[in-house]
């Protein structure tokens, strides 16, 4: 293992062989079987890279998400090791369960992602480790329907709306993000904000200066007016409090409270959402997740996913 996190190739060649079973039946994990409550053991943490243990065990929770990677099946002898992500993910998810230690090492997994050149040190923002991870992940899913069901499970669509303060043009285009990004503001004496009104700012009208707009009609950069409206919702509703200033290169501790049950009619208004809107989270099963209480939760998340609870985990 080097400074950087990356892992040694050479020491790994040995375990890839060993534990590489292509003749392996590929089964939905049971959430049941494991050692402990949650069906499987947790994941060695491996300097530097904080923040990708968090994501591979939130999408292992996802029982939709594992019983859809399931069904990838096992890699042929013609898939090259740079394209084995979705696989070595499942193989994961499967040691985890498997496992009678109480955590293990995923340096296969690593090792894929560092074949794939994702960068996962501690300076890069959990958000940006996400989105490369997820990019990658499903680039090499081989079958569309399968890429198709993943993606229906993250992606949040957009569409944004721009009129030009000069000419009065408007456009419109449409956005598929992996996580909703939200402001977080910088209060003194530790006033607190919240995530219904962050995510509320999001969707109000916003002034776009002229470095940030091309009009097409002026054919020059304009001043100009956007809104945005939710064209559909995901399974899963990922939102990023943007706690990393990039310009100090320091991270904002504001305070920002978010509720166990999101109902997006009440911060909303009807014209920023879909027909289509879904029900939303178990705060039990927010709870579940943190673990230890003495850490103040509304000052360090950065990534809150909400799930529907009518397809959460048994
Ligand atoms: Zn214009």
């Amino acid at each position: 293992m080097y400074e950087d996190g990356y892992v040694d190739l050479q020491q790994l060649d040995g375990e890839d062989e060993q534990s590489d079973s292509a003749d392996s039946p590929i089964r939905c994990l049971s959430y049941s079987s494991g050692r402990y409550r949650n069906g499987a053991v947790g994941l060695c943490n491996i300097g530097g890279m904080c923040c990708l243990n968090p994501l591979l065990q939130t999408l292992y929770m996802y029982k939709e998400f594992t019983d859809t990677l399931c069904r990838i099946g096992v890699p042929g002898d013609d898939v090259p090791p740079e394209k084995r992500l979705p696989y070595e993910l499942l193989s994961l998810f499967e040691e985890m369960q498997d496992s009678q230690e109480d955590a293990v090492p995923p340096y296969r997994l690593l090792r894929c992602l560092q074949m794939l050149k994702v960068t996962l040190v501690a300076r890069i923002d959990v958000v940006e480790v996400f989105s490369s991870f997820w990019d990658h992940l499903i680039r090499d899913v081989p079958n569309p329907d399968l890429e198709e069901e993943l993606r229906s499970l993250y992606n949040i669509s957009l569409e944004e709306h721009v009129t030009c303060q000069r000419c009065r043009h408007q456009s419109s285009a449409h956005r598929d993000l992996l996580s909703l990004p939200l402001r977080v503001s910088r209060y003194k004496y530790h006033k607190t904000s919240s995530l219904e009104r962050a995510l509320s700012r999001y969707f109000l009208c916003q002034d776009l200066d002229e470095e940030e707009n091309f009009c097409s009609k002026c054919g020059n950069n304009t001043r100009a007016s956007k809104v945005t409206n939710l064209r559909s919702l995901p399974r899963t509703l990922t939102f990023h409090l943007r706690r990393l200033c990039k310009k100090k290169r320091e991270k904002i501790n504001s305070t920002v409270t978010f509720p166990p049950e999101l109902d997006l009619q009440e911060v909303l208004s009807p014209r920023h959402l879909p027909p289509d809107q879904q029900p939303e989270v178990s705060w039990d099963d927010v709870k579940c997740t943190y673990g230890n209480t003495a850490f103040h939760w509304g000052a360090t998340a950065v990534l809150l996913i909400y799930v529907p609870s009518a397809r959460s985990c048994d």
